[in-house]
């Protein structure tokens, strides 16, 4: 691919995404954008679209298996974008903003849902995307509006209603969130918020290896009540490695690197704890993570 003259603002220097990854794996993109608002985003998707560039919108990167190599994409990384708004009735923060940080603050800015969601890495725009959550809350419990840049290069906002986002999934994908609303409720007292907070934090720390190297949960759970990480524990796969990367030992969900890990290695062990889980459950896992480049953007 040649690089087109008006790419002058992305950086071409090698950006590693094993470096910007929680799993610390992963290559180097060919361009990587950085803009600081939804204008610069709309810019940027247009001149993408005009040299057939395809573009893929790294937030935390806490949810990623990007693959070995280098990628033959744009990437433009929303970390810059961090306005932070509190209003009476709702807070309005950019993509960037660190979902953590989003979540402390709720504590007293009283937005429901999210005090359940500590222990969640990543970016506004990344959970909002993967309407990330779990058993004591999700992000769709209180986003109201997102905003954002079509896949025409079009800016949008849109008025988010129950049901629109479901089980780690919106209707954003290929579209870059630039922004998110969510609704403050006075019902949402600090004291009741904090509770729900310690709540699910201790959960959190007893059944997830949240210090490990890792991107969160690699599979879907495949129905309500079925779970990825009891089906793949069952069929004894803890502890399975391939080169850097193995199964946790402490939740099977989780696939960790404990070592030099390298892309192939995470993939390679995937493949062999869906043959495992399909022979002794006969139940295809499907992933949760994502994994780059998506097929759409492969050269
Ligand atoms: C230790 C650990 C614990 C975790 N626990 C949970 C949990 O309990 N519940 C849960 O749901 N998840 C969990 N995760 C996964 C992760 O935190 C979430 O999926 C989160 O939404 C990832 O956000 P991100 O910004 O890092 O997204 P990335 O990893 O950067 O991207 C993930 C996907 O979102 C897309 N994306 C990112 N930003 C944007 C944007 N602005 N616009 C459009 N698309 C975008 C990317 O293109 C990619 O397809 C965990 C991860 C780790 C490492």
């Amino acid at each position: 691919m040649v690089l087109p003259s008006d790419f002058a603002d992305a950086q071409t220097r090698a950006v590693h995404l094993a470096r910007r990854t929680s799993l610390g794996v992963g290559g180097t993109p060919r361009w990587l954008f950085e803009p600081e608002d939804q204008a610069a985003c709309v810019q940027i998707v247009r001149l993408c679209l005009a040299h057939g560039v395809p573009l893929l919108v790294l937030g935390g990167g806490c949810n990623l298996l990007v693959e070995d190599g280098r990628i033959e994409a744009a990437v433009i990384a929303t970390k810059r974008m961090r306005t932070f708004e509190v209003h009476e009735d709702r807070v309005v923060v950019g993509a960037g903003n660190g979902f953590p940080d989003l979540v402390r603050r709720s504590l007293h800015l009283g937005i429901p849902g999210l005090p359940g969601c500590p222990g969640i890495p990543g970016s506004v725009g990344g959970v909002v995307f993967m309407n990330a959550g779990g058993r004591f809350g999700s992000v769709s419990d209180a986003l109201i509006e997102v905003e954002g840049v079509d896949t025409q290069g079009q800016p949008f906002r849109q008025t988010i209603h129950p049901g629109d986002l479901g089980y780690r999934s919106s209707p954003f994908r290929g579209s870059i969130v630039t922004g998110a609303a969510f609704k403050r409720d006075p019902a949402w007292t600090p004291e009741r918020s904090a509770a729900l907070y310690h709540k699910a934090m201790d959960w959190k720390r007893e059944s997830q290896p949240l210090a490990a190297r890792s991107a969160g949960c690699m599979f879907k759970n495949p129905s309500e009540g079925i779970s990825a990480g009891r089906l793949i524990d069952d069929a004894q796969l803890k502890g399975l490695r391939v080169g850097g990367a193995m199964v946790s030992t402490q939740h099977a969900n989780f696939i960790v690197n404990i070592g030099d890990a390298t892309a192939a290695d995470v993939q390679s062990l995937i493949e062999q704890v869906r043959t495992r889980v399909r022979a002794v459950h006969g139940v295809d896992l499907e992933l949760e993570v994502e994994v780059w480049p998506a097929p759409e953007a492969r050269a």
